[in-house]
């Protein structure tokens, strides 16, 4: 059966095609589908957001859908940025931004811990839905590091691995981090 990932992320593209082939025979991104939609991410958790995409881009292409949300959490600003992570300085997606604004909020915190959450949510057109979520555990470092990863990585250390998540591997940080435990879990449900 084919898969849509609702996403045109090149680093969660290949995160997911890679666990979920197996599965499906054919999965396409929604550019390669030729599908152009937005879905309003007006849920008060990741898996609502989840499970929004993921249910909109099954009904509207009559395939199966999947679907993340995710965003990390700092517990010293109360979960904050949590679901509003892409967008934490005002506007969508800009890392830099985000990331110096999450160091100026942190400025003399000596509580750096945080959590990525992934929501991952699979829908058929039938209706049915399996879900899951998982965590990646960390602390925010007083000042970037590493070229890899996206996001909030260069700012996410690691203190087992003694570096951030942007000096990680990508095989590594599939293996650890919060999508590809979320996606190993849902693949486990099916
Ligand atoms: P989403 O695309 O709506 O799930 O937003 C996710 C946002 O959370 C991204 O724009 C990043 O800012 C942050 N984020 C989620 N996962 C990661 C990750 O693995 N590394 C770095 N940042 C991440």
């Amino acid at each position: 059966m084919k898969l849509i990932i609702a996403s045109n992320n090149r680093h969660k593209l290949v995160e997911i095609k890679s666990v979920l082939r197996p599965f499906f025979g054919d999965i396409q991104s929604m550019s390669e589908a030729g599908i152009e939609h937005e879905t309003v991410e007006d849920g008060s958790t990741f898996m609502e957001n989840a499970v929004k995409k993921a249910r909109e881009l099954a009904e509207l292409s009559g395939c199966c859908a999947i679907a993340d949300d995710s965003g990390i959490c700092v517990d010293a600003l109360g979960g904050a940025p949590g679901i509003f992570s892409a967008r934490f300085c005002g506007h969508h997606g800009d890392d830099a931004a985000n990331n110096l604004l999450l160091l100026e909020k942190l400025s003399g915190e000596e509580n750096r811990k945080a959590h990525y959450t992934c929501a991952v949510a699979l829908a058929y057109p039938d209706g049915r839905l399996v879900t899951s979520e998982e965590y990646f555990f960390g602390e925010i470092a007083l000042e970037p590091q590493g070229e890899g990863g996206f996001g909030y990585d260069p700012l996410f250390y690691l203190p087992e691995s003694g570096c951030t998540a942007a000096q990680i591997s990508p095989e590594e940080k599939n293996r650890i981090g919060h999508r590809g435990k979320a996606l190993r879990a849902l693949v486990a449900k099916l």
